[in-house]
């Protein structure tokens, strides 16, 4: 699969699955095994897997653009999608020796969905300073963690875990352990009822003294927070980016779409054509929204040729777009009155979910409170 298939599978998923069940899924808070099944079935689930694990091998830009496609259908989708690549190049990513290889073949195969869980109720958004703490036995470890929030939990075959080195000594010690579906120990924590990303499943979980054989450990101990670091950051950032744009682009259509058919059949006109504040509102969410695919072509950019510049942008574009898509679905609420309140237009579903970018860690704040310290010259940890 190269780039333009790769894109053009995704939109045919979103027309196809996404779009007419994205509402419905929101309502219930229903998870769309249909969509995982769709996407697997394609050979989306290996996007960016090296060959050797059947995956297609492709890179940030196209990962971007699948993301940025599924989140205008479905951002609930689209961020189930986004944890389960992170999840797989972070297993791809494997120190060596570890017994990763049939999970990734599963990936590859498009019958395996993963997904991270970092963050912990005793540290919650500082998700780089687990406060669980794996304790070593003979060949494994037991976890016993309080995870708050992951992402597909209940509905994934694997979770990618953090913990605190059973010898580390500061908060950033951590390791990562591949945990899979069904370990003993492992368990959701009810039904997930978010204001937005209804239908992602973002229950909390529980390890309760889980074992993970040493085949499993991911990373050596004490290298977790590299890994979050070099592998996760970046390309969550450039994800969480490319679904605020998609909703950017879905608030903009939407909005157009209302203006063009709600009419004051006093003035025989359109919304669109009775009132040019509307349309002023609409052109500030178009130009919104085309400022923000030039932020993260730079993104990808600097992520396909890294230079020292790079990590600032990793820090900037998800902070902006977070931004840019609560303005814009802000400003399609209000052109849209009373009827994007009622729900009859998708538009407060879009609203909702966008501000999920602000609040997933790093959040809006950490961001500007590392891009600040970044600037400054001062250490970030
Ligand atoms: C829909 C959804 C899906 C999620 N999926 C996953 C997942 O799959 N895996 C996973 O690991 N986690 C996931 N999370 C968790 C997420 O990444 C955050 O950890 C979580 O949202 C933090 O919420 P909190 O209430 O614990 O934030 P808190 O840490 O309590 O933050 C409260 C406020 O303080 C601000 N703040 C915190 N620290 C600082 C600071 N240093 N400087 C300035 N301001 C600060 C925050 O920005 C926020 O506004 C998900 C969350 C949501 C909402």
């Amino acid at each position: 699969m190269n780039h333009e298939a790769a894109v053009s599978n995704a939109r045919e998923i979103a027309e196809r699955v996404l779009v007419p069940a994205a509402g419905q899924n929101d309502k219930a808070g229903r998870f769309s095994t249909e969509a995982i099944d769709a996407l697997g079935k394609v050979g989306l689930l290996g996007l960016m897997l090296p060959a050797e694990h059947g995956g297609s091998g492709l890179g940030p830009r196209t990962f971007a653009a699948v993301v940025a496609t599924l989140a205008e259908a479905d951002a609930s989708v689209a961020m189930v999608y986004v944890m389960h690549v992170l999840a797989a190049a972070t297993i791809a990513a494997a120190r060596p020796g570890s017994a990763v290889a049939p999970v990734l073949k599963d990936i590859g195969a498009g019958r395996h969905l993963s997904t991270l869980a970092f963050s912990e109720a005793g540290s919650r958004s500082h998700f780089w300073a687990p406060v669980s703490r794996a304790r070593r036995n003979s060949g494994s470890v037991s976890i016993t963690a309080k995870k708050s929030f992951v992402t597909s939990a209940g509905h994934a075959q694997s979770y990618v875990v953090s913990s605190l080195s059973p010898d580390g000594a500061v908060a950033t010690d951590s390791t990562l352990y591949l945990v899979l579906a069904g370990a003993r120990g492992l368990s959701v924590g009810g039904a997930w009822d978010g204001m937005g990303l209804r239908a992602n499943a973002s229950s909390p979980m529980a390890l309760e003294d889980c074992e993970v054989l040493d085949g499993l450990q991911l990373t050596d101990d004490k290298a977790g927070f590299q890994v979050m670091l070099n592998v996760v950051l970046p390309l969550f950032n450039l994800a969480s980016a490319s679904v605020s744009l998609g909703i950017c682009r879905a608030a903009v259509a939407a909005t157009a779409t209302h203006l063009k058919t709600a009419r004051f059949e006093h003035l025989g006109q359109s919304l669109g054509e009775s009132l040019p504040t509307l349309r002023a509102q609409l052109a500030t969410m178009q130009i919104d929204t085309d400022g923000l695919a030039p932020r993260i072509d730079d993104l990808i950019d600097h992520l396909e040729r890294p230079r020292e510049t790079t990590m600032l942008r990793v820090l900037e574009a998800k902070a902006a777009a977070g931004d840019v898509a609560i303005s814009v679905t802000s400003t399609a609420m209000r052109v849209c009155g009373g009827a994007a309140f009622a729900k009859h237009t998708g538009i407060e579903r879009l609203f909702r979910d966008a501000h999920a970018g602000a609040v997933m860690a790093p959040t809006g704040d950490v961001l500007r409170e590392f891009i600040g310290k970044a600037v400054l010259g001062l250490p970030l940890f």
